[in-house]
């Protein structure tokens, strides 16, 4: 056992990086919207020595403006860049957010959502790169990949000019865990939308005609496993959508939901038995079924001697913090990020009942935050002098 601290995380300041947070959680910017955010980050990114880089993804999709590629210098050139990501927007608009903070906890006043969601983030890294310069600790250079529309579904992730980031590894801090948590597993996953056709037809009119495409649905639905199918795969129906009058039998309805699964065959599979039972319904009932699988993400499974775990753990240790591997079904900027060539990991930051008025996140995970940040890039230079 050695007493080996992080210099650059003892630098990390809790009343600043909290009176930045609550500066940055009061800036709206919800997705598409997250102009303020950018307009804020051009002046303070260069102040800490960045140059700044937007790209173009938000013409895709209306935005106000697009990711947002920082790049810093390190003292030393020869370490391999290491990037932070997250993203700018929040679920829905903060700018009435009134911060109480009681028993080290900062909660919304429950008429807002707190948007810890993830500003943590953003301001854990500012205050974090703070630290690494004022502590004077050599370093590689640092990028951030500040991605927009991530809430609706890692849209500006997927929309993002792949040519900007120059650097190939990082992480991303944007999980409920306690800091400590490392994410080395995410799913695969696809949408599935069924159009169910039966008849259409007027219950006082041409009843003898009509062919419900509710019941056919119904029926379908019914034949299928969804929920927990095993252990690595979830599946959920969760649209209907049809109808026109209640004195009409519905000739056609829209069902969609979605499978999420570690493995990428698993997924197929259960694609394939959602399809299958619908279509059985549909022959069984005289209808028709139309099915279209949409891809949402590709999985990520970064094995745990990978440098970038083997860091991750080294840091969490130094800021005194008991590093723990996990895996999830949840998706995240991770799985755009990784399938585009820049392997990351997802980290946790502690964060509570996000998208809703009661989130919530304790001052020491969003101090922890900071002083993680602040060690990873300071290990991330160890391990490199070691190589
Ligand atoms: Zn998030």
């Amino acid at each position: 056992m050695t007493n080996h601290v992080s210099r650059a995380a003892s630098h990390v300041q809790e009343e600043r990086l909290l009176a930045l947070f609550l500066e940055l959680t009061k800036i709206n910017g919800p997705s598409t919207k997250e102009g303020p955010v950018a307009e804020y980050l051009k002046k303070a990114l260069p102040a800490l020595g960045f140059t700044l880089e937007f790209d173009e993804a938000h013409t895709q999709f209306g935005g106000e403006v697009g990711n947002l590629i920082a790049w810093r210098e390190g003292t030393d050139s020869s370490i391999p860049p290491l990037f932070f990501s997250t993203h700018m927007d929040t679920v829905l608009p903060t700018e009435q957010l009134k911060p109480v903070i009681k028993d080290g906890v900062i909660y919304s006043d429950g008429t807002t959502i707190l948007g810890a969601d993830d500003r943590a983030a953003l301001a854990a890294y500012l205050e974090a790169v703070r630290a690494i310069v004022e502590s004077g600790v050599p370093h590689g250079p640092i990028e951030f990949i500040l991605t927009v529309n991530e809430q609706p579904g890692l849209i500006g992730a997927a929309h993002l000019d792949y040519s900007k980031p120059r650097s190939k590894t990082g992480y991303i801090f944007d999980s409920s865990g306690d800091v400590g948590q490392i994410i080395l597993k995410g799913p695969y996953s696809s949408r599935i939308w069924m159009e169910v056709e039966g008849n259409a037809a007027h219950i006082a009119l041409n009843a003898e005609e009509g062919n419900s495409a509710f019941l056919i649905a119904a029926k379908g639905l019914l034949g299928m496993k969804l929920g927990v199918v095993d252990d690595g795969t979830l599946a959920n129906m969760g649209i209907i959508q049809g109808g026109t009058l209640t004195s009409i039998i519905p000739g056609s309805v829209t069902v969609a939901g979605e499978v999420r699964s570690f493995s990428q065959d698993k997924l197929e599979r259960q694609l394939k038995h959602m399809e299958e039972a619908m279509r059985e319904a549909a022959e069984e009932s005289g209808g028709s079924v139309q099915v279209r699988i949409e891809k949402k993400y590709s999985g990520f499974d970064i094995p745990p001697e990978h440098i970038l775990v083997q860091t991750a753990e080294a840091a969490a240790g130094l800021i005194n913090v008991r590093p723990y591997l996990t895996e999830t079904l949840g998706g995240a900027d991770t799985n755009v990020l990784n399938e585009n060539g820049l392997t990351c990991i997802t980290l946790g930051l502690g964060f509570q009942n996000i998208h809703s008025f009661r989130e919530y996140i304790s001052i020491e995970n969003l101090v922890n935050t900071g002083r993680l940040t602040a060690a990873l890039i300071e290990q991330w230079y160890t391990n490199h002098q070691k190589a």
